[in-house]
C-alpha cells in the first residue's frame, strides 16, 4: 500500500472506543505493519487505556476493517519491533533446552 492510500486509510480507524465509548484520538494511531493493500494500525484509548489493533485492507470493492482489543501497549510494540526476528538457530536452541529439561517455564532464568 502506498503512503497516500495508507494515509487515507487512517480515516477508517474506528471512531469510538468499544470499551468506554469515548472518541479515539486518531493522531495517536501508528502504522505497525504494511503489506500489499493492507495496513495494520495500533491505537490506544486515552480515556480507558485499552488498545486496539486494526487491519485495514483496500480492494476494488472497498475498504474492510477488522479490529481486535489487546493489552499490547505502544511501549510493548516498540520493544517487540526492536527485537530481531526468531531464527532457525533460536528454535533449535529452545528445542534442545526443552529436550534436556523436559519442559520450559515462562520467565525462567
Ligand atoms: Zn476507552
Amino acid at each position: 500500500m502506498d503512503f497516500d492510500k495508507a494515509k487515507n486509510s487512517l480515516f477508517q480507524i474506528p471512531e469510538i472506543c468499544p470499551v468506554c465509548s469515548h472518541k479515539f484520538n486518531k493522531a495517536e494511531a501508528s502504522i505497525i505493519g504494511n503489506k500489499g493493500n493492507s495496513i495494520v494500525i495500533h491505537i490506544t484509548c486515552q480515556y480507558c487505556g485499552v488498545s486496539m489493533i486494526s487491519n485495514i485492507s483496500l480492494s476494488d470493492s472497498g475498504v474492510m476493517t477488522v479490529g481486535i482489543l489487546t493489552d499490547l501497549g505502544k511501549r510493548d510494540l516498540d520493544m517487540l519491533r526492536s527485537r530481531s526476528p526468531i531464527s532457525v538457530d533460536d528454535i533449535i536452541e529452545i528445542h534442545e533446552y526443552i529436550e534436556k529439561k523436559g519442559s520450559i517455564k515462562i520467565n525462567e532464568k
